[in-house]
């Protein structure tokens, strides 16, 4: 497919229904929850849609919302349903926390912004639970034991970020399961070794970017088992 035919933005709505449920995993979508949602596939959730190591930005600066864009190998629009005005309006994007964050940072002469900056990280560093982090790279390294150093901790800091809405021990110990590690790491690989997510964001199909990829990932697991 040429460039020329890259359909519209991709689209992550703000889910407005009382209910809804993600026809891949079942997953319960509450009011408020980010959600996929096309005609012909139904509803997905974020980690479903492989969208869901994106971070949030807010609408507000055009400058950094451009720059994080351009910076970002994969990005979706987000929007909210505004009953009153029936349309769908633009909340922000969802975009690659690298990305986000050199926006940011160029941004930083203005003063403003690295307070802005500063804000952001403080929220992201309250919300990791350390010793979940340390117990999640711990099993990463057990499955894993050749992964390069650093990679186990940014995996289990997601994991730990994603993890962060769920309460108990018994959920806890259920992500560090040997199928649960196995998973965050593969999506790992699938997004920072291979080109899944340009792929992802061409074509807008995961079944046939998840293909196109499938060996490289395989090589690379293969290669941190050792
Ligand atoms: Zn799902």
């Amino acid at each position: 497919m040429p460039d020329s035919d890259k359909r519209q933005d991709l689209v992550v709505f703000i889910q407005h229904h009382v209910s809804a449920t993600c026809v891949e995993c079942g997953k319960d979508l509450p009011k408020g929850t980010l959600i996929r949602f096309q005609r012909e596939k139904g509803t997905l959730c974020l980690e479903c849609s492989d969208l869901d190591h994106l971070e949030f930005l807010p609408a507000g600066d055009a400058a950094i919302t451009s720059r994080s864009r351009k910076y970002s190998r994969l990005w979706a629009v987000v929007v909210k349903f505004s009953r009153s005005r029936r349309r769908n309006e633009r909340q922000g994007i969802l975009a690659e926390p690298e990305a986000i964050e050199r926006a940011l940072a160029e941004s930083e002469a203005d003063s403003e912004e690295r307070e802005r900056r500063r804000e952001r990280e403080a929220v992201r560093r309250e919300s990791l639970d350390r010793r979940y982090v340390a117990e999640f790279a711990q099993a990463i390294r057990e499955q894993f034991p050749g992964i390069p150093s650093g990679a186990d901790i940014k995996i289990a800091e997601h994991a730990c970020l994603k993890h962060s809405g769920r309460v108990g021990r018994s959920a806890a110990a259920k992500s560090f399961e040997p199928d649960s590690v196995f998973l965050a790491v593969r999506a790992h690989v699938r997004h920072a070794y291979t080109d899944y997510d340009e792929l992802l964001f061409k074509y807008d199909d995961r079944h046939l970017a998840r293909e196109r990829v499938r060996e490289k990932i395989e090589a690379v697991l293969e290669e941190w088992r050792a």
